[in-house]
């Protein structure tokens, strides 16, 4: 198994593959993979982790990648930030771990995802990257080039992501053997995002389940109990979305008793470090889930306007409702209680905007 094969995976981005594939006999101190996170960013990073440090050269299976897998490697670490920036506090826990020596492994590679927030961060990360030991492997992930990475770019090996299309994602669920009905309505409910285009295309539950909030206009009604009937049903899509991963989560739990079978490792601190990591990613899959429902319905909206043959009123309504959609997603950011905040999305929209 190879860089380039393991990108294969990732649709769209064999290119990159092969591009790092190069690089692994001649290792640079740091990368910058830059690109929407959409397009399979972390995807790609992880797997160029996995060909460094397994000796198969990222087979997929072994301990290794299964723990890069999983972000349980011991030298392979996710510094994910706690806050909406990255603090000088956290830049300068990242340059210590890069001065940590390894358990064992010839190289320590430390992935920071997301450093289109790095903000006031840069000049403390910056010292380590430019110098760092000879060991150590940055893979910094950025969406988007913000005026504070410049040096850190400057400074890295950049690997460029392209946005995917939504016809780059079909004819990966092609290549995968979906069929191209449930491809099309994948791609069409998966807002950009692949992974989650291939969820859906294999599940056949949760797509009928998604199309709500694309039918939802067309159920809107004035009468309160009806609005509430609909963010019922819609909070019911997000339990089910909820409950496909914390499926999958069981299954992780078992790999890694398995794993630390296999090796000895302590097992309980294992399954509680990955337990954790389960339980922040939960709460992320809420949001997550509602600002893409969201994001449907705005659609809706625009397509709506586009197809108004310009009349005004409608234009004029396709605007208010896309403002107040707007709203409600910011909202969502602010943690706002989801019940409530649908309701008053839906009563707006049914009562015509006004
Ligand atoms: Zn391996």
């Amino acid at each position: 198994m190879s860089v380039a094969d393991l990108f294969e995976k990732i649709p769209g981005q064999d290119r990159l593959g092969r591009e790092l594939q190069a690089h692994l006999g001649n290792l640079k101190n740091s990368y910058f993979f830059l690109g929407p996170q959409d397009a399979g960013v972390m995807e790609a990073a992880k797997a160029f982790a996995k060909s460094i440090m397994c000796s198969e050269g990222g087979c997929g299976t072994c301990r290794s990648c299964m723990a890069i897998d999983l972000d349980m490697h011991p030298d392979v670490g996710l510094y994910e930030r706690s806050g909406a920036f990255l603090l000088v506090d956290e830049a300068r826990e990242i340059v210590d771990l890069a001065y940590k020596s390894t358990s064992g492994s010839k190289y320590r590679i430390i992935i920071v995802p997301e450093l289109e927030l790095v903000g006031k961060a840069a000049p403390t990360l910056l010292k380590s990257v430019e110098e760092p030991p000879q060991s150590t492997i940055f893979l910094l992930l950025a969406s988007m080039e913000v005026p504070e990475l410049r040096t850190l770019i400057s400074r890295s090996v950049v690997v460029r992501f392209d946005p995917l299309s939504e016809e780059q994602i079909f004819t990966h669920l092609r290549k995968l053997g979906y069929p191209d009905a449930d491809s099309t309505i994948a791609v069409r409910l998966s807002a950009g995002r692949w992974s989650r285009a291939i969820a859906l295309a294999g599940d056949q539950e949760l797509r009928e389940s998604c199309l709500l909030w694309e039918q939802l206009p067309g159920l809107l009604q004035r009468e309160m109990s009806v609005v509430i009937d609909l963010v019922n049903r819609l909070l019911g899509v997000v339990a089910l979305v909820e409950d496909r991963r914390r499926k999958e989560q069981k299954q992780e739990i078992s790999r890694v008793v398995e794993m630390a079978k296999a090796t000895g490792d302590l097992r309980e601190t294992l399954v509680k470090k990955l337990e954790e990591k389960h339980h922040r990613e939960l709460r992320r899959i809420r949001t997550a889930e509602l600002r893409s429902g969201l994001l449907l319905l705005e659609r809706f909206y625009r397509d709506q306007i586009v197809a108004s043959d310009l009349a005004a009123d409608k234009i004029q309504f396709g605007l208010k409702a896309i403002g107040r959609i707007e709203d409600a997603q910011l909202a969502l950011n602010r943690n706002s209680n989801e019940f409530l905040l649908l309701v008053a999305l839906l009563s707006r929209l049914a009562d015509k905007v006004s």
